[in-house]
């Protein structure tokens, strides 16, 4: 953990040089950001110049009902540099899991930084608030997690749901829970909220919102779901590199099939990335390496709200998906047209252009219904009967 008087005069590099990173992996990792953000590189600069200047607000995280592994996504990188920069973006005052006081100086910690820099602070939850029983089924020391969010949370400029347990309960609330798991966002209604929701949520996003945090002074746009708009306002489906053979009716049927080697289509797998927003197509994950479609398993649709109870079972078809080879609108939002306009009008431009096509999108296509309070609705629509090739029907 850093020290919160130094780093409150530093800015990322001079934090950077002082642990030996070289220019070459700050300048990487700016450049690497930009993609994140879906800026041109052109925009590297900005961030390389913004993080060089800003002084580092600090961090608490706080850890719920959870497994830590967003924690894990945000601290662990098989680049050890990559890693380091995102420890130093901003001053961690508190963390569970890998601060070094324990105890009562590490409460002390958190409620210095709550007392003294009351407003400035970025507050981020991994993990879902039990509502339940006042609360009962998830206290530290002696308090309730919602007790303490409320404290920590409405002190803070603005908080980050860091994982879909944080932003909309995710596992704990699936059916059959008994805490009353609910979202950050819902336990304390009335915060600036950033839902970086996804099983668990990719590091990488949350460095890109810090990153854009620091470079514009603001936070990211984002949709109705307060989820920054660079990392959820495509579908995985309009992004994702088996499109091609959905729209030719070419599906694997069966693991290992031919379709399967072949590298089809896995719609018919139970693939749900026709309903889930997100961005691992274009970010992919421990540090750009693969993802899951990459490697041959259907998307889950951790990202959406609910995922436990409405995208089960994993390997049955998603029901309600319009007809193959009428779904082409991802050409409309390319990132050609984001960037353009980036490059224009900034980056809050740039969330408004997102916005708005994801939303003619949207309106043209079928999705999981979810509503303004983040709950998915029931999904009614029939099964679509199947009438399309098989893929032995068209390889042979
Ligand atoms: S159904 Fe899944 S595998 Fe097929 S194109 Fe859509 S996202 Fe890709």
């Amino acid at each position: 953990m850093n020290n919160t008087h130094e780093t409150l005069k530093d800015g990322v590099w001079a934090a950077l040089e002082r642990r030996n990173v070289s220019r070459r992996d700050f300048l990487r990792f700016c450049s690497v950001m930009a993609g994140a953000l879906a800026l041109p590189q052109s925009y590297t600069h900005k961030i390389v110049k913004a993080l060089e200047q800003t002084h580092r607000p600090a961090l608490v995280w706080l850890e719920f009902q959870d497994c830590a592994g967003n924690s894990e996504s945000a601290l662990r990188s098989s680049h050890p540099t990559f890693a380091d920069i995102v420890l130093d973006l901003l001053s961690w005052n508190y963390h569970e899991t890998v601060m070094a006081p324990s105890g009562k100086a590490a409460e002390k910690s958190l409620q210095d930084t709550i007392t003294q820099q009351k407003g400035q602070y970025l507050a981020v939850v991994e993990g879902s608030i039990p509502m339940a029983n006042n609360g009962v089924y998830c206290t530290i020391g002696g308090r309730s997690a919602l007790t303490i969010a409320q404290e920590v949370c409405s002190n803070a400029y603005a908080t980050i749901a860091a994982g879909t347990c944080a932003a909309f309960g995710g596992i704990p609330a699936a059916a059959g829970g008994i805490t009353g798991a609910v979202g950050v966002g819902q336990a304390v209604p009335g915060l600036r909220l950033i839902n970086l929701s996804a099983c668990p949520m990719n590091g990488a996003n949350l460095a890109a919102t810090l990153v854009h945090y620091l470079t514009f002074k603001e936070l990211p746009a984002t949709d109705n779901l307060s989820r920054p708009l660079f990392a959820h306002g495509d579908r995985i489906h309009d992004n994702c590199p088996r499109r091609a053979h959905y729209d030719a009716g070419q599906f694997v049927q069966e693991w290992g099939d031919e379709g399967h080697r072949q590298g089809w289509c896995l719609y018919k797998m139970g693939c749900k990335g026709p309903a889930t927003n997100y961005n691992c197509p274009r970010i992919q994950w421990n540090d750009g390496t693969n993802w899951p479609i990459g490697v041959g398993h259907g998307c889950v649709g951790c990202a959406q709200p609910n995922f436990w109870d409405t995208m089960t079972p994993f390997y049955s078809t998603l029901p309600g998906i319009g007809g193959f080879g009428i779904e082409s609108t991802s050409e409309e939002i390319g990132l050609g047209v984001i960037g353009t306009v980036a490059a224009l009008s900034g980056i809050h431009a740039v969330g408004t252009i997102i916005k708005k096509q994801t939303a003619k999108r949207t309106a043209a296509t079928t999705t999981i219904p979810v509503s303004q309070n983040g709950h998915v609705q029931n999904e009614t629509t029939p099964p679509q009967q199947d009438t399309q090739q098989t893929p032995n029907e068209t390889h042979d």
